[in-house]
């Protein structure tokens, strides 16, 4: 059942902030200068869970000017000191993993054991990784300085890891931060606030400013912000793009996807089952890799999608805090409408549905998991994201047809593939494109492989050697280098 002491911690933390939430500026928190706020709700019944403040061009002004303030000695900082405040953020995290952990649940409405097992996890681990880059800074980016104060905006699918995406590798290289959340989903982002300002974050470093999608555009107007790290729809990215273009500010986009998950005939078919579990299901299938297309090939594709739904009938769709669900709410009715307008289309347009017929939790936005098969290439469930828990299913016969499939999308973010055969798997592989191209596997990340995506899923790699880059502009010390000469 539901867990019940964080439950209460989160509750109380909830309580605590009833007359609303103010923005996180300079170490403290503010209310908006316009007084304007709006109002956050709880996917799973829909009930009010806060009031935020809403961020206006004066509020992203001041968060701007103290990231400015601050940034020029947090970047004097050796790697080192700064390495310490992130092993802090990390230890924090850990230390309060379980009130972050149903605080996320609550508010986004996925499973506490995702949030548990995952994202919080994941985000720890992202801040230990990126302590080691600012330790060894000094001679592994010698030809490089930070970018100086950086405008961060996330979506509502991971909050909590797409904040320690962006913070930690930002904050591990020397600038300093405002970061707006998704409006759906802020409320992580202001508990990480206050916990780093417990564990000793200097005031500026860290600016968390809360709003739709205006508060968002004011920070890319911006004129004294240096860069902007985007992750949500490829429609605001190419908003972004446009209003950043000739300004002078460096960009990374983090967009949206229609991943390929492909199974061969040779596969191990009860773990490409399980795989298409984890790559559509896991995150009520908001997740921007999400194995959406699925490519199964022909001799198979009546027995796969018989345990496919044989296993689709064992899910379980429930309240986010029971620890022995696997499908959670979506995050916002709007969502919801969405999804249950696109498999209309794909209905409409021949595909065959398929729900689970399992109980499903009354009150909230909960959509049972969905599988749409013979899907025609051209039909829009094969070619746009539909963000919700629905896989679609096509046929090929060839290898080579599989990856004709596989590449005809206008994204180019992730790619599954399952076959016992190596030398088969690898050679699809290599022909696919895609940021990250799993084998036998699926949704796995690690803080120290870069992750990013191709065509329309965007540029800049997040984690690892490449993402730090991204937080950083070479400097070519001539000067020096010629003096050195004999
Ligand atoms: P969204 O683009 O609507 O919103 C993302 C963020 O941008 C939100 O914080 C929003 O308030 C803000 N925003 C909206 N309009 C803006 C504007 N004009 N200027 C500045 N900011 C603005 O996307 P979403 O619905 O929150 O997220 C879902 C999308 O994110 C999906 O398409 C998904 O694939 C993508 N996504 C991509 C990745 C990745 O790493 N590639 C990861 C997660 C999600």
């Amino acid at each position: 059942g539901p867990a019940p002491e964080a439950d209460i911690e989160a509750r109380t933390w909830l309580a605590r902030h009833a007359s609303g939430f103010g923005h996180f500026i300079n170490g403290t928190f503010v209310p908006s200068a316009s007084g304007r706020s709006f109002d956050t709700f709880e996917p799973a019944t829909g009930n009010l869970l806060a009031r935020l403040a809403s961020g206006d061009k004066a509020d992203v002004d001041n968060a701007v000017g103290a990231a400015r303030k601050a940034q020029t000695l947090w970047a004097k900082l050796p790697g080192h000191a700064r390495a310490r405040h992130l092993y802090a953020l990390a230890r924090t995290i850990q230390r309060h993993a379980r009130l972050i952990a149903v605080v996320e649940a609550i508010d986004n409405g996925k499973p506490i054991r995702e949030t548990r097992d995952i994202d919080v996890p994941l985000a720890a681990r992202h801040f230990y990784h990126h302590a080691g880059w600012a330790q060894i800074q000094e001679t592994e980016f010698a030809d490089h300085l930070p970018v100086g104060v950086v405008g961060q905006i996330i979506p509502w699918n991971f909050p909590f890891l797409m904040l320690a995406w962006k913070v930690a590798p930002a904050l591990a290289l020397g600038n300093t931060v405002v970061l707006k959340p998704a409006e759906f989903t802020s409320l992580t982002a202001l508990l990480f606030a206050e916990l780093a300002a417990t564990a000793g974050l200097p005031a500026g470093v860290l600016n968390i400013v809360t709003g739709e999608g205006e508060t968002g555009a004011h920070i890319v107007e911006h004129g004294d912000v240096d860069k902007i790290a985007f992750t949500g729809s490829t429609e605001v990215g190419r908003i972004i793009r446009e209003r950043t273009a000739g300004s002078g500010k460096s960009l990374t986009l983090e967009l949206g996807g229609k991943s390929p998950f492909i199974v061969f005939d040779d596969a191990d078919i009860d773990g490409a089952v399980e795989g298409v579990v984890d790559a559509i299901w896991f995150n009520q299938g908001q997740v921007c890799c999400a194995g959406s297309r699925l490519l199964v090939q022909e001799g198979i594709a009546d027995l796969f999608h018989k345990r496919l739904k044989r296993r689709m009938q064992t899910l379980r769709v429930g309240q986010p805090l029971d620890k022995c669900i696997d499908m959670g709410a979506i995050v916002a009715p709007v969502q919801l409408d969405r999804i249950e307008a696109l498999v209309k289309q794909g209905v409409a347009d021949g595909a065959a549905l398929h729900q689970a017929k399992i109980e499903m939790p009354k009150g909230g936005s909960f959509y049972p998991p969905t599988l749409l098969s013979g899907v025609q290439p051209t039909s829009i469930v094969a070619t746009e994201e539909i963000f919700g828990p629905v896989a679609v299913s096509m046929t090929f016969r060839t290898p080579e047809e599989a990856i004709q499939l596989a590449n005809h999308s206008r994204y180019g973010l992730a790619a599954s593939v399952w076959s016992e055969t190596i030398g088969l798997a690898l050679n699809v592989a290599a022909k696919l494109v895609a940021g990250v191209v799993w084998v036998n596997a699926t949704n796995l990340f690690d803080a120290s492989a870069g992750f990013g995506g191709k065509r329309e899923s965007g540029f800049g790699r997040e984690g690892g050697r490449e993402g730090c880059y991204e937080y950083l502009k070479p400097k070519a010390w001539l000067g020096r280098k010629l003096r050195a000469l004999p």
